[in-house]
């Protein structure tokens, strides 16, 4: 499973320790997700401190030192450089990433969390992705997937849906280039005999496109 939601090389998923996991998660998963290169903090309700490890328009994983049952519903704070963003957060699935050692030499369990964004409002997509847009303007945050951000596309015409690189699309109105995607912006896409546009689904950061194309 390649850019999945499945357990990174580092982790050790198949011991006894393995706690259960939802795997519908994985299929589930529709948004690109962002690796998160910077120590985020952030708090969850009954959690003095989680750290945001990445994060999707769908979720986020965290780390933090204890388990967290799936399906519990709460509240989840992150703050970065003064931006404190709340968002209502359903744990999907929580596994035990490592073991360390504390300061007074006991083992302790690292535990990695899947939270899914408990039905995000249209204001809430627009947090998430202005948070998103200043981790990745710093460096901060890098898309999976070997930096291809793919994004979810219904053709206006023929109602069709898509996930696309944004190597396969063209913006219809260029401004897009100076601007994060927003929900309903423009693109032109070969598919079929249908000459339709496609319609972005959920906003994201700036596209890729460069200047040179601008000027030809
Ligand atoms: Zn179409």
């Amino acid at each position: 499973m390649v850019g999945g939601w499945g357990c990174p090389e580092t982790l050790v998923c198949s011991t006894s320790r393995e706690v259960p996991v939802e795997k519908k998660w994985a299929a589930r998963r529709k948004y690109p997700r962002y690796v998160v290169r910077t120590r985020t903090e952030g708090r969850i309700t009954g959690v003095d401190e989680v750290v945001l490890v990445d994060i999707s328009f769908g979720g986020v994983k965290i780390e933090h030192a204890q388990f967290f049952r799936p399906g519990t519903v709460s509240p989840l704070d992150l703050e970065f450089h003064g931006t404190r963003i709340r968002l209502s957060s359903r744990v999907v699935w929580s596994v035990v990433a490592r073991q360390e050692m504390n300061m007074d030499g006991e083992g302790t369990m690292v535990y990695h969390t899947g939270l899914e964004f408990h039905n995000p409002s249209e204001e809430t997509w627009q947090v998430i992705n202005e948070y998103l847009q200043a981790m990745i303007d710093e460096g901060k945050a890098t898309p999976p997937d070997d930096g291809v951000i793919h994004r979810a596309y219904t053709c206006q015409k023929c109602s069709e849906s898509y996930q696309l690189a944004d190597s396969e699309v063209r913006p219809v109105f260029m401004d897009v280039r100076k601007r994060p995607v927003q929900a309903g912006d423009l693109f032109y896409y070969e598919h079929d005999t249908c000459d339709g546009s496609l319609e972005c689904i959920f906003g994201g950061p700036r596209v890729p496109w460069t200047v040179e194309e601008e000027e030809s």
